[in-house]
């Protein structure tokens, strides 16, 4: 069984059989493959810093991620549920001390505006599991110039 399917499986079994039957094959249904799970289950699978960032859109400290130097290729996935979020070929160097990229995996990323700051800026989170990730400017590089500010701890590199 791979990974990702047990993951579906385990998440089904948490929330409830009637949300997502074990039964289904993973992403057979389009949008109803949501994660939920109460405070106290993300508190007990996530880190602190995880849950700070993932559950309380806290942002962590710049240059303090070890992704800030990965040059791999692969994939960036949710730290909270491992949906893939971004592709490594849309990865730059933006200076900030966060893991930057110009574009999300069409259709995983969803945004809100976020009032904390005087200026409102676009937060962005993970598609199924709702998990904060950062703040999408609109200062980016070709092709998109879009970036996205990613918290390190939101998110996992899986070598391609
Ligand atoms: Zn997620």
């Amino acid at each position: 069984m791979n990974r990702r399917l047990f993951l579906l499986q385990g998440t089904a079994a948490l929330a409830g059989a009637a949300t997502l039957p074990v039964t289904a094959p993973a992403f057979a249904q389009e949008g109803t493959d949501k994660v939920v799970k109460t405070e106290a289950e993300w508190r007990k699978q996530l880190t602190k810093e995880q849950f700070y960032v993932l559950r309380g859109e806290g942002t962590e400290r710049a240059f303090t991620s070890p992704l800030n130097n990965e040059k791999r290729k692969g994939t960036y996935v949710c730290a909270g549920c491992e949906l893939p979020l971004f592709k490594s070929e849309t990865k730059f160097e933006s200076g900030t001390g966060w893991p930057s990229f110009y574009a999300g995996i069409p259709g995983n990323v969803g945004t809100k505006v976020d009032y904390k700051l005087i200026v409102p800026r676009t937060e962005y989170h993970c598609r199924r599991c709702g998990g904060h990730q950062g703040h999408v400017f609109p200062d980016g590089p070709p092709p998109t110039g879009q970036r996205y500010c990613n918290n390190g701890v939101a998110i996992m590199f899986v070598a391609a």
